[in-house]
């Protein structure tokens, strides 16, 4: 076992969707930084950035309907869906200019237009999907939304979901036209490429063991080569822990004190797919369903028109799974090893307050085959079992932060980690994930940077040029940035 020291300006831990797009805001933005990129499996997004690890659901809050919980009165709030929707504009924004600056080579390898549908049947469902759409038609980042609430024109728009079904129970379908499918594993695959075409290193194989604060602030990481069992020290100012699940392990590590009290609940997931081309050509949308009582955000199930490697796929899921596992491949020690002193507390007091979230993954482990296609049923009742496969996806490491009152509560949000200095960040948690990971680096930029940060803005500007705006309240400036980003990106033309 040798022992080498390498330095970087800037290291980034894993190569999923978070660090690729970070890695390339910094190769625009400070060109002669030395960036390594350290990766403990052999590709790139082969994690939860994968596109059969997650949904590639392009989150912009117009399907979801747990981003739109009703309020007292009849109201629905729909401050979290616009916000989602604010974000996503600020992604397309960055990955227009991507293609643009050469930084995305194939842009249909990444993103294909597929409408977004919120699904409901019965009565009371109806009724609250149409008091949605009448709470968000108002906001031109919804503008183009559709409620559908008649039999024949379901069946016009989605015949899968149509045949066999009893009509007699009202249904209604909420269709924005302005969705997206994204394989999160092509989109972190392009941009890595770029920045390895403009002198970043990537190391692959490789697994960043162990990290240590140096007095004047800059970091070493211990990293072994999986494949020669080789061992070496690198030598870093900045880093960024992008190790999806692992990032809580690593940034306990790290020993910084903003890390204390915050523990990680693994979530799994399976998906049903089916590529036979008369079910894929008659479902042509990505439909959510209503969240189940006790299901995690984003729990909905959903019927999805997918695109991997070019082919269409229908994708029906998720359904929960559970494994003390951080990452799909990491290990079974992962949940007992991310237990300290500073957040048995936290863990403990989850167990305790979550009733229903245990209750609801419990229900969700003891489905059988059977059970599972019936429950696609319920959103396409001609569903045969020969056309489907069940698949394993990623792992979700939910965050959990200490609470004075319940002594730790579950967020299903993303939440950005790092140290005071600015010297090392991390991500938590994986919600609403991948669509939201420009802004989130955004973030990052800016917290870590904070010396930087202004110079950087007219750069940052041109990239995403609503910057310091919300685009709700600046319908012309939407039109502008909308018609741009749809025409660069191709979502003009399925
Ligand atoms: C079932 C499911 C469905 C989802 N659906 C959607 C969706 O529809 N839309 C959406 O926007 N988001 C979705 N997400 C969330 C999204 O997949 C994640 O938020 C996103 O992929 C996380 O990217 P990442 O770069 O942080 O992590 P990852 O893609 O997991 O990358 C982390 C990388 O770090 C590497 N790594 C870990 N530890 C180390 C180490 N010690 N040394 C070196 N490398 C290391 C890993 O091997 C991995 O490649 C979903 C997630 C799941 C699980």
């Amino acid at each position: 076992m040798s022992e080498l020291t390498r330095t970087a300006d800037v290291v980034l831990v894993g190569a999923g969707i978070m660090s690729a797009t970070l890695a390339a805001l910094l190769k625009k933005l400070e060109p002669d930084w030395s960036i390594t990129v350290i990766e403990r499996l052999d590709a790139v997004g082969a994690e939860s950035s994968s596109p059969w690890n997650n949904a590639g659901t392009g989150h912009a809050g117009l399907c979801e309907m747990n981003y739109t919980p009703a309020g007292p009165g009849g109201t629905i709030d729909v401050t979290k869906a616009v916000l989602i929707n604010e974000q996503f504009q600020v992604t397309r924004q960055f990955w227009a200019y991507a293609v643009e600056n050469g930084m995305l080579t194939d842009v249909r390898g990444v993103l294909n237009p597929v409408p977004h549908v919120s699904f409901v049947h019965g009565a009371d469902r109806v009724d609250y999907l149409r008091r949605r759409h009448d709470a968000l038609a108002g906001n031109p980042l919804f503008s183009g939304s559709e409620l559908i609430d008649d039999p024949d024109e379901f069946a016009r728009r989605l015949p899968f979901m149509a045949a066999k079904r009893d009509f007699s129970e009202p249904v209604a379908l909420n269709w924005a036209p302005d969705g997206t499918d994204v394989d999160f594993g092509a989109l972190s695959r392009q941009l890595i490429g770029y920045c390895v075409r403009n002198g970043t290193t990537a190391l692959f194989g490789h697994e960043v063991r162990d990290l240590r604060r140096q007095p004047e602030g800059s970091w070493i990481l211990t990293v072994g080569n999986r494949r020669s069992g080789q061992k070496y020290t690198l030598k870093a100012r900045f880093v960024f822990v992008g190790a999806g699940g692992d990032a809580l392990l690593l940034l306990q590590k790290s020993g910084i004190k903003e890390i204390r009290g915050f523990a990680g609940f693994p979530i799994g997931g399976r998906f049903l797919r089916s590529d036979n081309p008369a079910l894929t050509t008659a479902h042509r949308a990505k439909v959510y369903g209503v969240p189940s009582p006790g299901a995690p955000p984003l729990g909905a199930l959903h019927l999805d028109l997918r695109f991997v490697y070019g082919k269409p796929w229908l994708m029906f899921g998720p359904y929960p799974g559970w494994s003390p596992k951080f990452l799909k491949q990491g290990h079974f020690s992962d949940l007992a090893r991310s237990l300290r002193r500073d957040n048995l507390l936290s863990l403990l007091g989850v167990g305790v307050t979550e009733l229903t979230l245990l209750n609801y993954l419990i229900g969700q482990l003891r489905l059988s085959a059977p059970d599972r296609i019936g429950v696609l049923r319920e959103f396409a009742p001609s569903a045969t079992d020969s056309d489907w496969e069940l698949t394993l996806a990623g792992q979700r490491v939910q965050v959990i932060r200490r609470d004075k009152h319940k002594g730790g509560v579950v967020e299903f949000n993303t939440t950005l980690v790092g140290a005071a200095d600015g010297s090392i960040a991390g991500l938590l948690g994986g919600s609403p994930g991948a669509s939201t990971a420009v802004p989130i680096m955004f973030e990052v930029l800016q917290s870590c940077f904070g010396h930087r940060y202004q110079s950087w803005l007219p750069a940052l500007k041109e990239m995403v040029p609503s910057l310091g705006t919300n685009l709700s309240e600046e319908p012309a400036l939407y039109d502008e940035v909308r018609s741009w980003t749809t025409k660069v990106l191709q979502l003009d033309s399925p």
